[in-house]
Order: structure tokens, then C-alpha cells, then sequence
């Protein structure tokens, strides 16, 4: 269900101003999970509480952006999707790429993907706690690269599961794919857990060596 929106973020569509749609349930579980507590909030109507308001504010935000949790695998996603559609929005999706078949169906109302890139693809069942199979992951990456207009691949860089070798090999693989665009992110600490995360300029090391292969970015301190 959607259970909370965030209606001008500058943070979730890249360039853009855009309005956010947060989605309960997941189908990883990873242990730094931001957004465990979301299925806990009220749910929100979609058509009572948020078309309306989104289509107000059309003329000066038709940026969306729907994520979560894992938004594609919420029941009422495919409805909302085409309600953003019909009605001219520039929709965004917020995804870890474990339903690519989602993806696919919705290549042509979807203007922008950001996907996680959580690990190399040995350490994917340890960080998502879930058996995990690795070929939807790429199945996703290589739709997103071939076909849509604007994406993004981005590590969470959680030290228990994520060193600089994960990232490198997540570079070379992105170069050997043409990939655009690499994002290395801070994770930031949750309190239940107690691992500390990267220093900045470790993270900048890391990043100018993942630049090497794949034009990579730093989000860090945000
Ligand atoms: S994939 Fe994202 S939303 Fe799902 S459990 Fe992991 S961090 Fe949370």
C-alpha cells in the first residue's frame, strides 16, 4: 500500500523536482534497511489523497517518482503507473531489480530507473537475507541500459557486505555494458545496528577508482 508521499523532493529524480511515493513491503531484507517502519504508517487513498494534489501542482512538478520499500512489487502500483500515464506525468522508479518482468512491462511510461547495485553478485543473498537469484538482478540491469532514457546504478556501501573490490567488480561489470552512470552512496547507521560506515575519503577512493571503468559519482553526507 502507499503510505507516504513526500510532495517536493530534490533528491529522488536526478535534475529534477519531483514528488515521491513511498511503497510498504519489500522482497529483500536487508539488515540497514531505511525503510523497515513504513508498513507501519496509515495507509494513504491514491485517488482521494494524492491525484488531486499531484495534478495541482502539475504545472510546476510532473516529476514522480515511486519507491519504498520495493514498489514493484506493490498491488497497487500497475494501477497508479497508469493514472501517472494518463495524465502526463514523467514517472521515476525507485527499484532493487528483482522484478524485472515489471520493468519490461512498463518500459514506455517509465522515464527514469534507479537501481540498486548491492553487492557483487556472490555476496547478494548475505546482503538482501534472502536467497536470492542473481539472474533477475542482471536480467533488470541490462533491460534498464538498453532501453530506458535516464537510470542509475547505485551501491549503498554497507561495510559488512560491501568493500572496494564489490564495487570495483560492479564497475568492471557496468563497463563491459556500456552502463552511463554509477552512484556510490554512504550508508548512514541505523540504530539497531552497529557498523560503522566508510569515512568520506575512503569513499572517495573507492569512487575514483570505480571511475576508472564507469562514470561514477559520490553521494556521501547527505
Ligand atoms: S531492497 Fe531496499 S527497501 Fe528492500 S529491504 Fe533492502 S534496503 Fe530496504
Amino acid at each position: 500500500m502507499l503510505k507516504s508521499v513526500i510532495w517536493s523532493s530534490m533528491l529522488d529524480y536526478p535534475g529534477h523536482v519531483c514528488s515521491s511515493l513511498f511503497f510498504e513491503g519489500c522482497n529483500f531484507n536487508c539488515e540497514y534497511c531505511q525503510n523497515k517502519d513504513i508498513g507501519k504508517a496509515k495507509s494513504i487513498d491514491f485517488e482521494r489523497e494524492v491525484l488531486s494534489k499531484l495534478l495541482e501542482r502539475k504545472p510546476l512538478v510532473k516529476y514522480t517518482v515511486l519507491s519504498g520499500g520495493e514498489c514493484t512489487i506493490s498491488p497497487q502500483i500497475q494501477h497508479i503507473v497508469d493514472i501517472l500515464y494518463q495524465n502526463g506525468f514523467k514517472i521515476g522508479i525507485h527499484t532493487n531489480g528483482y522484478k524485472p518482468e515489471f520493468l519490461k512491462e512498463n518500459k514506455n511510461k517509465i522515464s527514469y530507473i534507479g537501481m540498486d547495485f548491492k553487492t557483487s553478485f556472490e555476496k547478494y543473498s548475505q546482503i538482501a537475507a534472502r536467497n536470492i537469484n542473481t539472474n533477475k538482478i542482471k536480467e533488470s540491469i541490462d533491460f534498464i541500459i538498453n532501453n530506458i532514457e535516464e537510470y542509475e546504478f547505485r551501491t549503498t556501501v554497507y561495510p559488512k557486505f560491501v568493500d572496494e573490490n564489490d564495487c570495483i567488480k560492479i564497475a568492471k561489470y557496468l563497463k563491459e555494458r556500456n552502463a552511463k552512470k554509477y552512484v556510490i552512496q554512504q550508508y548512514k547507521m541505523i540504530d539497531q545496528i552497529a557498523v560503522i560506515p566508510f569515512a568520506v575519503e575512503k569513499l572517495k577512493e573507492i569512487k575514483e577508482e570505480c571511475n576508472k571503468y564507469v562514470k561514477t559519482e559520490l553521494r556521501a553526507g547527505v
